[in-house]
């Protein structure tokens, strides 16, 4: 009896120590799993720290948005000078997932559009997710439109910008957009284009990982490699300069902190001459300040989503977690998000409204609607 029972407690000890080699095993490569394109990258001295960072931000932002506090996860640290630091936490070290309580109030959102754009893209946007943060939003464009100054009142800003497609007329709304905030008491500057969904609660636990009074410039790179540039500004012309820059058509945010310390390339019309000094347009000067100038790194974030990528492989049970989301438009109408929506492709090409019932099945022009009131007026069981 007795040896018997020896032998059962070897064996369990044995199986338990089998079990836990594998769970040490499986942990790391089930955490690659998670973005498999990037285990397979090439890792060259710039390109490998900045998809390392990437993968990171990338667990730690689907952490943040399933709103779940395991054990075992990545800890963000920022370093004074805005750079991440990951390492691994512990249960209770993961309060500081969440730095900083963040309420809609808190955001600046610029959206940038233009007169011919009004109708086909910004009336959309303000049917979807600029209903549920309209004092929130600011609508940046180049034309007095009485009806939609009618509909958005003080929130539109007209910027006297040329309504053309150049560097100048872009970067004089950017110009335009970062004065504003500036003089608004707002933690978070956020700037998008009138082709981008919002969703508003994924942007809130991002930042809410930040603190709104340190260095933080989060988005999407559009290019997998830095740009390189000849330092027109701070060097002698000689000298060249590699930055990042988040692609403005997916949507980047900048905390208060870091807007501030922008100020003397960026602030009353500054930004126009610094873009015209080194050539570049709106989104890439914006890196070249806060990169170039203030060496201040800018965060790789998976959750913003422009029309420059395949958006019908963002797989569906992630889709309600991404912060921004685009589409292609009349020359690549095809590029979509994926979803299982309330609408047709005829009836929402863009999917926009499908993802916004999703997010607002409340809103009264969604299909669940009246599922909805009818719970929430009907007594509770
Ligand atoms: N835009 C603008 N003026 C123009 C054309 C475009 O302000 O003359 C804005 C437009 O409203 C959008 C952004 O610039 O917010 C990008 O435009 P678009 O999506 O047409 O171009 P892409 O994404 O291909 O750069
Ligand atoms: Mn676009």
């Amino acid at each position: 009896m007795n040896v018997s029972c020896i032998g059962l407690g070897k064996i369990c000890f044995l199986v338990s120590l089998l079990l836990c080699a594998a769970l040490v095993l499986f942990i790391p490569w089930s955490q690659r799993g998670l973005s498999p394109q990037h285990s397979t990258l090439p890792c060259n001295s710039t390109r490998c720290h900045h998809e390392f960072l990437e993968l990171k931000l990338q667990q730690t932002d689907a952490t943040l948005l399933a709103g779940h506090q395991t054990a075992g996860l990545i800890k963000r640290r920022e370093s004074s000078s805005g750079q991440v630091k990951q390492t691994r936490g512990t249960r209770k070290e993961n309060q500081y997932l969440f730095k900083e309580m963040l309420h809609l109030q808190d955001l600046f959102i610029a959206v940038k559009t233009t007169k011919k754009y009004h109708k086909s893209r910004l009336d959309l946007l303000m049917q979807t997710w600029i209903s549920r943060a309209k004092e929130q939003t600011f609508i940046f464009t180049d034309w007095e439109d009485q009806e939609l100054r009618k509909k958005a009142a003080t929130q539109m800003v007209n910027t006297n910008c040329s309504s053309v497609h150049t560097r100048q007329a872009l970067c004089c709304k950017m110009a335009v957009e970062y004065d504003k905030f500036v003089l608004s008491d707002k933690k978070w500057f956020c700037h998008l284009d009138d082709d981008n969904y919002l969703n508003l609660h994924a942007l809130l636990k991002l930042l809410s990982a930040f603190s709104h009074s340190t260095d933080v410039y989060v988005g999407r790179p559009s290019l997998d490699h830095p740009v390189e540039t000849v330092d027109r500004v701070k060097g002698d012309g000689m000298a060249s300069l590699k930055f990042w820059f988040a692609t403005g058509g997916a949507g980047f945010c900048i905390s208060r902190g870091l807007a501030l310390k922008m100020s003397p390339w960026a602030s009353m019309g500054n930004f126009i001459s610094t873009a015209e000094k080194v050539r570049l347009p709106d989104d890439c000067t914006i890196g070249y300040i806060i990169e170039g100038m203030l060496e201040v790194k800018m965060q790789h974030s998976n959750l913003f989503h422009s029309h420059l990528e395949n958006l019908q492989r963002l797989p569906p049970e992630s889709l309600l977690n991404q912060v921004t989301l685009s589409y292609g438009g009349t020359e690549n109408k095809w590029n979509v998000v994926k979803v299982n929506g309330a609408f047709s492709l005829e009836q929402d090409p863009t999917r926009f409204k499908s993802v916004h019932c999703l997010l607002y099945p409340d809103t009264n022009w969604c299909p669940y609607h009246e599922v909805q009131s009818i719970n929430k007026t009907s007594p509770s069981r």
